[in-house]
């Protein structure tokens, strides 16, 4: 099957196909001959440890890293060969991400944070500022919406990274250690939130080395597992 042809909705969302990575100047690479075929609704909990490559993995995902070899297709198209423009575009209409610390801007609230992926749209802007609200207040931040980072608890924050990152309702969501600084209590609430806040069409690719987090999710994928992912640590 020509994948090229292929539209939406088809199952699969993701498919790699032998990726690679190595960063410019290191010796080994972080992957290589990686093959993953993630199906649309999915969510994935992809575990390893420390230094295993599981960032690298989805910032490669994100096409914020373009693989060093291989390739990438996301709902059957090339992410490969976009150029920057059109991969800026497809990034910030189909990929939200939530890093391992909620990286707010600091002197922004959290309701114009949550803004932030539509600050570049010039119509709609009510829709969206009610959008944004209306997710706020769905993650239990309704009160807290013109609080700066600063003064809410690190799982408001990260609450408020989950509505930004879903704000523009991408397909896919990619998480890299949401949880990890974070009490147990906080924890166990923030995974909760961004499972449900994914259940349904959009996939979930979750990072992680907590293994509290993974009950939830629909498929645990090891990083070792991945074909080649273990060379890094032969070669
Ligand atoms: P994980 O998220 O599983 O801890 P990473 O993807 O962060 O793993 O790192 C995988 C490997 O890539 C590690 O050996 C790390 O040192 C290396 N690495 C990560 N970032 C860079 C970088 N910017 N430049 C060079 N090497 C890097
Ligand atoms: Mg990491």
């Amino acid at each position: 099957m020509n994948l090229s042809t292929t539209r939406a909705p088809s199952a699969c969302l993701i498919e790699l196909n032998a990726a690679s990575y190595r960063y410019t100047k290191a010796k080994t690479h972080v992957f290589s001959d990686l093959d993953l075929i993630v199906t649309r609704g999915e969510q994935i909990a992809l575990v390893g440890p420390s230094g295993g490559g599981k960032s690298t993995l989805l910032y490669a995902l994100s096409a914020m890293l373009r693989l060093s070899t291989g390739s990438y297709r996301f709902e059957g198209e090339s992410i490969q060969t976009m150029q920057h423009t059109e991969l800026d575009r497809w990034r910030s209409s189909h990929v939200g991400f939530v890093y391992q610390q909620a990286a707010l801007l600091p002197h922004l609230s959290l309701l114009d944070n949550v803004l932030l992926p539509v600050a570049h749209e010039r119509a709609k802007k009510t829709e969206w500022k009610e959008r944004a609200s209306g997710l706020l207040e769905s993650l239990g931040l309704a009160e807290l919406a013109n609080r700066l980072p600063s003064a809410v608890s690190g799982g408001q924050a990260q609450r408020a990274a989950i509505a930004r990152a879903i704000m523009r309702s991408p397909a896919l969501v990619l998480a890299d250690e949401p949880t990890s600084a974070l009490d147990d209590e906080a924890a166990a609430n923030v995974m909760e939130i961004l499972q449900t806040a994914c259940a349904g069409t959009t996939t979930l690719v979750l990072a992680t080395h907590d293994s509290r987090l993974l009950s939830a999710s629909t498929r645990v994928v090891q990083m070792s597992e991945l074909a080649g992912a273990a060379a890094m640590a032969t070669s």
